[in-house]
């Protein structure tokens, strides 16, 4: 398996200081999975935050124009870099400077002059901690099987979608035809392989601003805004061949196909909850079923 490399990022307005730290990284034997991205002023800081996936920041407090306390709060004020551990390195120890690095939101801190082992071992520490939430982060919000947002997730997003009350907000349900035939014909591996399948299908057709889950067994929701029933449909139809068109290899020579029948329903205000839509796109999935399936329908 190929080591995980995270990208520690050294800033310091001081150059002999990164040069310093950045030896100690080489010098330590297992720390050769850190690669090291340095800058030399607070703005440079949070451009290097913007052009890399940076997991770990080393920052110096003092520097000119805009200090260590400063680049924190700018990095814990921004939903993509506010999780990155900071170790606030510098020459002051007194109380009020802790205190202060803390409030700013670092993780650690490190008094110059610093012992090579104590850094390093705080480094090793945060880069573990970062890791382990943002595993748990990604198991409470996504879908194990299909690397797609689980149920849990979609009501935490759909919601506030709902609640601006826009006419021009879509839902579809989608689910896999005669899903458990399929079981019972191939057995359950092949199963989660048809649903892994569809579900790939599902993210290569949606785009980013729109919001799809896996929220049941084989059923999938499509949260979206458009200005045309038409174009719903479109999509919803092109997604449908798509999967309609699809192998799936079970094992030499024996391939299968699968199809998905959906139902596409569209906001209106007479609906108190995002629970009115769903039943709703739900009832013309109910009838897409009902009717011969491998099929859309949408009910105004
Ligand atoms: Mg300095």
């Amino acid at each position: 398996m190929m080591k995980d490399i995270s990208t520690i990022l050294i800033v310091d307005d001081l150059r002999s200081n990164i040069i310093a730290i950045t030896l100690l990284f080489k010098q330590c034997k297992e720390c050769n999975s850190y690669r090291i991205v340095t800058a030399e002023s607070g703005q440079e800081a949070l451009e290097m935050t913007r052009r890399h996936k940076v997991d770990l920041i080393l920052l110096d407090i003092m520097m000119p124009q805009m200090d260590g306390y400063e680049v924190c709060k700018h990095l814990k004020a921004n939903d993509e870099t506010k999780n990155i551990p900071i170790i606030f390195i510098t020459g002051h120890s007194d109380d009020a400077s802790l205190e202060k690095a803390y409030e700013a939101g670092a993780s650690d801190y490190v008094t110059k002059p610093f012992r090579a082992v104590e850094l390093l071992a705080r480094v090793k520490i945060n880069l573990q901690l970062y890791r382990t939430i943002n595993a748990l982060e990604h198991m409470a919000n996504y879908d194990i099987m299909t690397d797609i947002y689980n149920r849990r997730k979609f009501f935490e997003l759909a919601i506030p979608m709902f609640e601006e009350c826009r006419d021009d907000l879509y839902a579809v349900m989608l689910d896999i035809d005669k899903f458990k035939s399929i079981n019972d014909a191939y057995g359950h591996a092949v199963g989660d392989m048809v649903i892994k399948q569809v579900a790939k299908i599902l993210k290569e057709k949606t785009d980013k601003e729109m919001l799809l889950a896996r929220i049941g067994g084989e059923e999938f929701v499509l949260l979206l805004y458009s200005n045309s029933d038409d174009e719903v449909v479109t999509i919803v139809e092109s997604i449908r061949k798509s999967i309609e068109a699809m192998e799936i290899v079970v094992k030499e020579n024996q391939t299968l196909h699968c199809t998905i029948s959906s139902g596409i329903a569209r906001y209106t205000y007479t609906m108190p909850t995002i629970d009115y839509l769903l039943e709703k796109a739900d009832y013309a999935l109910y009838e897409a079923k009902n009717s011969g399936r491998n099929k859309s329908i949408f009910r105004v």
